[in-house]
């Protein structure tokens, strides 16, 4: 067995280690799905299939996104969504986004992978871009949810490259009390603006190359919008994006008035209060 051959076994058995470790820690110390409260698993096994029902059909989510489309309608930036922002799947991110569990991890990762799978398909190699944690808020949680879904994304799709080029530029723009929710679409717009930029000395790494720009939460998408002027500037082709969840489901997509089903929503949002960075 040659070099690399030993390497890929060495890391799968890590894995195994890491995975079997979980499996001993939850015997251990009693653990209770984050979705239902069943003491099981972080996500119990009826929950898992709820999570895996909710993002069985990924779908285009831009036009529930009032920074990705301009106002004749025209797309600026088309983004897949795993599923919409509701029930198993919203308990599921928020507790992965404060806590990040391991077995969370796996459930979203594989998630997320069928929608980067839906936005890179018959597109050509393409690599995957992260959208960047603030400074605050990777300081409070100590690690990245994007980063550590990408992470299990690739582990299904090793053949996209993940470039982790992009930075947070400004102060933590997106951090302000109260968040984006009171701002009307301009306002959101102009105080992400300018908060994103690539890193410098890697602009190489994605210059004229085909980009798909990967984050959890699409709400405005402000942030995707800002992160895809970001890789303009340093040359990348950004061919669109892909989000777990979006705020608004298609059905909604587009229309001023919300329909019954979407209000249903916005209620489950209240509750769980998502946020980008909280
Ligand atoms: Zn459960």
């Amino acid at each position: 067995m040659h070099r690399s051959g030993h390497r890929s076994t060495l890391l799968r058995l890590l894995d195994q280690a890491a995975g079997a470790a979980g499996d001993l820690l939850a015997l251990a110390v009693p653990v209770d799905c984050v979705c239902c409260g069943a003491e099981d698993r972080a996500l119990c096994i009826p929950c898992g299939r709820n999570v895996r029902r909710l993002t069985r059909q990924p779908f285009r989510a831009e036009q529930g996104a009032p920074a990705l489309v301009d106002v004749g309608g025209r797309v600026l930036l088309p983004v897949v969504a795993a599923g919409v922002y509701r029930e198993e799947l919203a308990q599921a991110l928020l507790s992965f986004k404060r806590h990040g569990q391991h077995q969370l991890a796996d459930s979203l990762g594989r998630a997320l992978a069928v929608a980067v799978r839906a936005a890179t398909d018959g597109t050509g190699p393409a690599c995957l871009v992260p959208v960047p944690t603030s400074n605050a808020a990777f300081l409070k949680r100590g690690f990245s949810p994007v980063h550590l879904l990408l992470r299990n994304v690739s582990r299904h799709m090793p053949i996209l490259s993940v470039e982790n080029v992009l930075e947070k530029s400004g102060t933590g723009l997106l951090q302000l009390p109260g968040g984006q929710k009171g701002l009307d679409r301009g306002g959101r717009a102009s105080r992400v603006r300018g908060s994103m930029r690539v890193r410098r000395r890697l602009h190489s790494r994605v210059a004229g190359r085909r980009c798909v720009i990967v984050d959890d939460v699409l709400t405005t998408g402000a942030t995707l919008a800002e992160a895809a002027r970001a890789l303009h500037l340093a040359g990348a082709v950004v061919t669109g994006a892909v989000v777990l969840a979006a705020t608004r489901p298609p059905d909604s997509a587009g229309s001023g008035a919300a329909s019954p089903q979407a209000r249903g929503d916005e209620h489950d949002l209240e509750k769980n209060k998502p946020g980008k960075d909280e």
